[in-house]
């Protein structure tokens, strides 16, 4: 193992008394980014004015950053874009995807899949009018609904609520031979499995920054295209900063070279700069050796679990291949459950109906933090604390 993840840690503001098993929900703040977001913000911003858009590179950051999380994803240079939110890049690449399959009338997702992405295909079949299905089949039923009435097969390969991880070479290559297209939610495997998004061959691929990449609140999603398949992509939100060239201002839309056509408008400077700290940490990781610390993490705390904490049962696989980087365990009173162990310091989150949902991140997590965890979950569990009042009062954002 060539990464030095004791180092990794030690970028990172964790608060005292806290153990954060959430950052596949939001990754913490590295210690370098309120210094380079000051400097993006005085020096930048208030010293360079209009001019921060060449002198400090600002309209370039968006190609320069997505190249980054390329390498994090197995993209090659030059495929990768980042801007606006996972859910308007779901929408590109399913626009692009059904207007390169004109003939075909099918999305075929799985009822694993995170709502906002079920939504967004929705609303797009509304718009288009073109009578197009949304096919929901459970999870590991893709393979057999793929056939020749498919378009598009869209796909997050990580369940947010399970952690169970698809087989993505396998479901592409059958995609591929009915003709359909494939896009890819890496929203839960990007900076947390060893994805390689060229070997798997993927048509499109998404995801965000503020999970396991730790760009921060409200960081910028980037897309994926596969270099055989841009020239062909005709955007459908084609915005000015996609265009060939923004700045002739001609009347009329001209698609942008390569990924730049999956730009739209003006990128998120301040957030980039943020989101550029966090990814100096990964220059020194490697997916590899992330990937082998998170697994075994990963064993250490559903092996703990299951020692000390009867009355929960793992909905996470055990199978190496079939997981991505989270645990799970289900719990009837979940809820209740998760607020105990925040109370202690011990965060974690929950999804209805009863998930109790532990990321499971190498870059700051060790066996000391693993093991606290079960500690205190065993304990609120055998003296009953979490079925307290004020742990079964609902907040906004669970
Ligand atoms: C987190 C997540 C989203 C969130 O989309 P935003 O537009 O960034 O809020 C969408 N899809 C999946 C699969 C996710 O995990």
């Amino acid at each position: 193992m060539t990464t030095d993840f004791r180092a990794t840690k030690a970028l990172f503001e964790l608060p005292e008394g806290v153990t954060y098993l959430d950052g596949n929900s939001l990754g913490p703040l590295p210690k370098a980014a309120p210094a380079r977001m000051a400097r993006a913000m005085t020096e930048e911003w208030g010293e360079m004015l209009i001019t921060g858009w060449n002198k400090a590179g600002w309209m370039a950051q968006p190609a320069t950053l997505g190249d980054r999380i390329g390498r994090l994803i197995g993209a090659p240079e030059g495929t990768t874009v980042l801007g606006d939110t996972l859910s308007i890049k779901v929408h590109q690449a399913l626009a692009a995807a059904l207007a390169l399959r004109p003939e075909r009338k099918v999305i075929l997702t799985d009822s694993g899949n995170f709502p906002s992405d079920i939504y967004m295909a929705e609303g797009l079949i509304e718009q288009l009018g073109r009578d197009h299905e949304l096919r929901v089949v459970a999870p590991e039923e893709v393979e057999a609904a793929i056939d020749e009435d498919v378009a598009v097969m869209m796909i997050t390969e990580v369940d947010y609520r399970t952690g169970r991880r698809h087989d993505m070479r396998k479901l592409i290559a059958r995609a591929h031979e009915a003709g359909a297209l494939a896009i890819w939610d890496l929203a839960h495997s990007a900076g947390a499995v060893d994805v390689d998004v060229a070997a798997a061959d993927t048509d499109f691929a998404v995801g965000c920054t503020y999970k396991f990449l730790n760009g921060g609140p409200g960081a910028p999603a980037f897309i994926h295209v596969a270099p055989r398949l841009i020239d062909a992509v005709r955007p459908a939100l084609s915005g000015w900063l996609g265009h060939d060239a923004p700045f002739a201002f001609e009347p009329s839309y001209r698609p942008g070279a390569a990924i730049a056509r999956m730009r739209v408008g003006t990128p998120p400077v301040l957030a980039m700069a943020a989101l550029d700290s966090a990814l100096d940490i990964w220059d020194g990781v490697e997916m590899a050796d992330l990937r082998a610390a998170s697994l075994a993490l990963s064993d250490r705390f559903i092996a703990g679990v299951e020692a000390a904490c009867p009355g929960l049962e793992l909905a996470t696989p055990r199978d190496h291949v079939r997981r991505g980087s989270q645990v799970s365990f289900r719990h009837p009173q979940g809820y209740a459950v998760m607020q105990a162990l925040i109370a202690q310091g011990v965060i974690g989150d929950f999804r209805a109906p009863d998930i109790l949902r532990f990321g499971i991140t190498p870059l700051y997590l060790d066996e000391t933090d693993i093991d606290r965890a079960v500690e205190v979950m065993a304990s609120i569990l055998r003296d009953g604390s979490w079925d307290r009042p004020e742990f079964h009062a609902r907040a906004a954002v669970t």
